[in-house]
């Protein structure tokens, strides 16, 4: 079947998600949630959604309702996703929700369990875990071409603009760069690593005071270690322009991608030449990929599910008190 899907949260994100489900094979757009009655209309005539089909924040229980709605794509703030996923499973619908998936990982968690006990799915917009360079990254890895991995650097940031948007708000955003951004180096030392960390150490600094405030972190870099001995070290920014990378090595091998997590086509090598793989719109990747979840129980070569997503926000915890309190944190 295919998956049919509303949108919450009609902002910019929410833009290329749309513009790329034009183009899946297995979802589709078949409402809408939105603050704006405007947007409603509009995108309502874009993508061909009845105004039956379309709710605001105050009504969209109504889904419950709703059979031409399968699940809710969350791509709200930050600090919105937890009541408005866990709304959603009450409803009856499968969540997908935008990373990072609430604002710590106690939050994550009422999710996981909120959807659990509704019967539903939670997936996570982890569209990494799906792009093709990635994959075959993460397959090279599994299949032991790196050797034993060893060490995993990621850096990730942007410059960011406006200082009053949401992302520098603590209530909505959670934090700062580290829930924004930093989660791309979060995760991925954990998918081309391959093993969870079980110590953080991490250090802040903060240039802008008044642009980020308390809360707001500007610029993070953190150290993990793994059960195996490897480690990691990251740089997670909102004050440098177009920071994407990672470099992975183990005893075998390496690999390096820049960009490595960005809309457009990743770009890296290995050991054993350029990566290849054919550059395919992430989102479109993605949400064909999830309606297979759903529908055909298909699982992508790392997991997208709500317990994937609490276990990057356990990490941001242990980042942020590594921050307050200077300690080594064990996980
Ligand atoms: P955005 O500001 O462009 O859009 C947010 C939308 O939420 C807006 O339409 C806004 O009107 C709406 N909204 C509803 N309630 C709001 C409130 N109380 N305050 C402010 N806005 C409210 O932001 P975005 O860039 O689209 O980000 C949305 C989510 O998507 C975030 O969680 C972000 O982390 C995630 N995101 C993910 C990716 C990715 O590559 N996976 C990329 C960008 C953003």
């Amino acid at each position: 079947p295919i998956l049919k899907v509303a949108l919450m949260g009609l902002g910019s994100y929410a833009s290329r998600v749309a513009k790329a489900m034009q183009d899946c094979k297995r979802a589709k757009i078949t409402g809408l949630i939105s603050g704006t009655p405007s947007k409603l209309k509009d995108w309502g005539a874009k993508y061909d959604v009845p105004e039956k089909h379309r709710y605001n924040y105050g009504n969209f229980d109504a889904i419950q309702d709703n059979p031409e709605i399968d699940a809710v794509y969350v791509i709200t703030p930050n600090g919105l996703h937890a009541d408005q996923s866990i709304r959603v499973a009450k409803a009856g619908k499968h969540v997908i929700c935008e990373k990072p998936m609430g604002v710590n990982a106690e939050e994550g968690q009422a999710m996981v369990d909120a959807c659990k006990a509704a019967g539903v799915q939670l997936l996570i917009g982890y569209r990494m875990h799906f792009e093709p360079k990635t994959v075959h990254v993460i397959q090279m890895r599994k299949d032991g071409e790196f050797g034993k991995t060893k060490f995993f650097q990621g850096q990730s940031g942007f410059r960011i603009g406006d200082p009053n948007q949401w992302r520098l708000d603590k209530e909505l955003a959670g934090g700062g760069a580290m829930m924004d951004i930093g989660i791309y180096s979060i995760n991925g030392a954990r998918y081309m690593l391959g093993e969870e960390p079980v110590w953080v150490t991490a250090q802040e600094t903060k240039t802008d005071p008044e642009k980020f405030g308390k809360g707001v972190d500007e610029t993070i870099q953190f150290q993990m270690g793994f059960p195996s001995g490897a480690v990691a070290n990251c740089l997670s920014t909102y004050n440098m322009s177009n920071l994407d990378r990672f470099f992975m090595t183990g005893s075998d091998g390496f690999v390096e991608m820049q960009p490595s997590t960005g809309y457009g086509p990743i770009e890296g090598r290995t050991h054993k030449g350029p990566l290849t793989q054919p550059h395919i719109t992430h989102q479109t990747l993605q949400m064909d990929g999830m309606a297979r979840i759903i529908y055909d129980g298909e699982q992508p070569i790392v997991p997208v599910d709500g317990e994937e997503g609490v276990k990057d926000m356990k990490i941001i915890d242990a980042i942020y008190k590594a921050v307050e309190t200077g300690d080594k944190i064990t996980l």
